[in-house]
């Protein structure tokens, strides 16, 4: 029982660190909106955080990960072109490390894991931007 209790509180814990990192990747995200906005100009016309507890590039939760020794989270994000929108989205670990793997041997090329997630997001911004004409 008491193991119980002290395994709820822990889980807990964590549930309150990730939300408290997500306020900051969408504040982070604003903040990528505008830099992409001066890049890009009018082909950025929005962003969206995809703020789900589901991993866009295999579905498993999304989790904290140790970076350089601290917690962190993989903030991500990329523009949706036919819409002008920059989603920005947090990846689990096994998929962040995949993702950083793959940039340090081949740097801006597209890989097979960024297809999937990109085609998981649009679908959930699709979805997302259905639900709020209902
Ligand atoms: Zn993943």
């Amino acid at each position: 029982m008491r193991q119980t209790v002290l395994k709820w509180r822990t889980t807990c814990l964590q549930w309150r660190t990730l939300m408290n990192e997500k306020s900051a990747a969408e504040a982070l995200l604003a903040e990528m909106y505008s830099r992409a906005k001066a890049q890009f100009g009018s082909a950025v016309k929005a962003y969206w955080f995809y703020a789900s507890e589901v991993c866009p590039g295999c579905q498993r939760p999304v989790d904290t990960w140790r970076h350089k020794n601290r917690e962190a989270l993989s903030l991500n994000a990329f523009i949706y072109r036919e819409r002008g929108v920059l989603i920005g989205y947090l990846l689990c670990e096994r998929c962040a490390r995949d993702i950083f793997r793959a940039a340090k041997k081949h740097p801006y090329q597209q890989t097979p894991l960024h297809t999937t997630i990109e085609q998981n997001l649009i679908a959930a911004y699709q979805h997302h931007m259905a639900s709020l004409d209902a």
